[in-house]
């Protein structure tokens, strides 16, 4: 049996999503949602996405702070098209993080896997594992445009060769030419 659909004519979550992950009605694309690939993801972003990614260093949640379903209170809500559009009743919490200070970037960036691990404890960070989180931490770093920690950016992906093919666009986005001879 089909779900009921309860969004009518609304669209804007689709209007929102700053990758076009739901331009299809119904349809979430994950090869182009961020949160997909700042959480799930253990593989490098395409650098498009890396670019869309700014300063969300795990989850996005732009589609779930916009849908009315998720507010308290929204006026269009309370009219009489409430029959096909009832007011949510509860707030549906989303969990994202952004906009970490250079410090925090700093941190994944040069921390071991087990120092990972020990700071996050029980956190839903490490959803995204180590890895994950290193990662993030190279694209925010870099669209924030924190030239200065490129030395550890730098270090992480001699380190950890996974981040390796980040290196080019990094280099690119701080128009380094020579890894070598940053100073
Ligand atoms: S979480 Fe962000 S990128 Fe993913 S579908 Fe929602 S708005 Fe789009
Ligand atoms: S914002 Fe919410 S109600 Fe509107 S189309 Fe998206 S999921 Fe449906």
């Amino acid at each position: 049996m089909p779900s009921p659909d309860l969004c009518g004519q609304c669209n804007l979550c689709q209007v929102a999503c700053p990758t076009g992950a739901l331009d299809t009605p119904y349809v979430m694309n994950a090869t182009q949602c961020l949160s997909y690939w700042n959480i799930e993801s253990q593989a490098i972003p395409p650098q498009e996405i890396s670019q869309k990614m700014g300063s969300r260093f795990f989850g996005c949640d732009i589609c779930q702070e916009v849908c009315p379903w998720n507010k308290k209170k929204l006026k269009a809500f309370e009219s009489s098209d409430a029959t096909t559009h009832p007011a949510p009743t509860e707030h549906t919490p989303t969990y994202h993080l952004k906009n970490l200070e250079k410090e925090e970037l700093y941190f994944f960036l040069t921390a071991s896997n087990s120092q990972i691990l020990e700071r996050l404890g029980q956190s839903p960070l490490l959803r995204a594992r180590p890895f994950g989180l290193r990662r993030n931490a190279v694209i925010v770093a870099t669209n924030q445009g924190y030239k200065e920690l490129w030395p550890y950016i730098h270090a992480a992906t001699k380190k950890y060769p996974k981040l390796l093919s980040l290196l080019p666009w990094v280099m690119s986005r701080f128009e380094i030419a020579n890894p070598d001879s940053f100073e």
